[in-house]
């Protein structure tokens, strides 16, 4: 007799599996989406200083003081959050991490969670493992917004929480107040905790980002997630953060001890560095990225594709439906031959049929790089 494993119909993660193809086919790589320049020099310098200064033994499971400290500072400077850094701030490896810790320490068997669609990958796989059950709200072409509806509709006697995104991956649409209000009376109605990821928090292109926990009664009830990784490009050093109130950071941490037990000691000083003497720099990265955001959008609107233009995140989608194409995931598996670009599929982000012939492009690479998969692009027939 076989049994269910907390694994079954959970796909590998499309990131792994578009990035080997571009190596393995050198084409260039528009799919997972890491930049290609690097994070600030003082960065890299007091990374360089810590790991040469002796601080390369276990951090503190809750993360290095001067981070917990600098991450407070940032949620006040920014949002005029009050945090407490002993009780109220964990550092995580990543904000994978911090998805993975939150769900294993707060959901129980059967618990619902209400979820974005498309769901990053990690969102759907995480619910699984940790026994709870998703419930969808669809972002749908052209304008991929909430549907308030939906929302209150997704809601019912065993859900427990609402894990959010916002600046949202893949679809690039970034929360509005009202949305985000709206969000929040259903999780005050019911009780539901919110879990939000907010990795992109500074990338957003004349749009302005709301962290959800400053909405009226919500930072009780809140667990905000961040990291370095987007806002300083160095998404390879897995350097996140969770805060909130005690009781919620304490419950991920409890699942967090079982995990890494300690996220990387070295490079959690330097992020602390970042976060007090760099606080401009995602803002200046955003400027520089909405240059390649219209570079891109612009450049596949040229070669027949029905683009979105995001307000946030580093991720254009584009319907392939114009170009004959009813299948995103053949698109993109035929592209790399035929056109020596590897973009991202959304399918693997929904449970619905939304993404079918939506396909995501990561502008977060030198305009020269875009450019160049624009050229591959416009040399081929791009038509089934
Ligand atoms: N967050 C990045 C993306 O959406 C990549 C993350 C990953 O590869 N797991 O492309």
């Amino acid at each position: 007799m076989t049994s269910a494993h907390r694994l079954d119909g959970i796909p590998p993660t499309i990131f792994t599996t578009m990035s080997a193809l571009a190596v393995q086919t050198g084409a260039v790589n528009l799919g997972q989406g890491f930049p290609d320049g690097d994070g600030p020099a003082s960065l890299l310098a007091a990374a360089d200083q810590a790991l040469h200064g002796g601080a390369n033994q276990y951090a503190p499971g809750p993360g290095v003081p001067v981070l917990r400290q600098a991450i407070a500072r940032h949620q006040q400077r920014h949002y005029g959050v009050d945090l407490d850094p002993d009780t109220q701030v964990v550092v995580t490896t990543g904000c994978t991490e911090g998805i993975a810790a939150s769900l294993l320490g707060l959901v129980n068997d059967g618990d619902e969670v209400v979820v974005l669609e498309p769901y990053y990958d990690s969102y759907t796989a995480m619910i699984q493992i940790a026994g709870g059950v998703r419930r969808p709200v669809t972002l749908r072409a052209p304008d991929f917004r909430p549907d308030v509806d939906e929302l209150r509709a997704a809601v019912g006697p065993r859900t427990r929480f609402v894990l959010l995104n916002s600046p949202h991956n893949p679809t690039g649409t970034v929360l509005t107040r009202d949305e985000l209000q709206a969000v929040a009376d259903v999780a005050i109605e019911h009780d539901l905790v919110v879990i939000t990821d907010e990795v992109y928090e500074h990338l957003t292109f004349d749009h302005e980002h709301v962290p959800i926990s400053t909405l009226p009664g919500m930072f009780e009830r809140t667990l905000t997630l961040s990291s370095a990784g987007k806002s300083y490009s160095v998404t390879g050093w897995k350097v996140g953060w969770a805060t909130g109130p005690a009781h919620l950071v304490s419950a991920l941490l409890a699942a967090k001890q079982w995990l890494t037990f300690t996220s990387g000691a070295p490079l959690q000083p330097a992020v602390a560095h970042a976060l007090d003497h760099e606080p401009a720099w995602p803002r200046t990265l955003a400027r520089d990225l909405q240059a390649r955001r219209d570079l891109l959008c612009d450049g596949l609107a040229a070669l027949g594709l029905d683009v979105r233009r995001p307000e946030g995140t580093y991720f254009a989608l584009t319907d392939i439906s114009a170009l004959g194409w009813k299948d995103g995931m053949e698109f993109c598996l035929a592209l790399p031959e035929r056109a020596g670009v590897v973009a991202i599929p959304t399918q693997p982000f929904h449970d619905s049929d939304a993404g079918d012939q939506v396909v995501r492009w990561a502008f977060c690479k030198e305009a020269s790089v875009i450019e160049e998969a624009l050229r591959r692009l416009g040399s081929v027939d791009l038509r089934r």
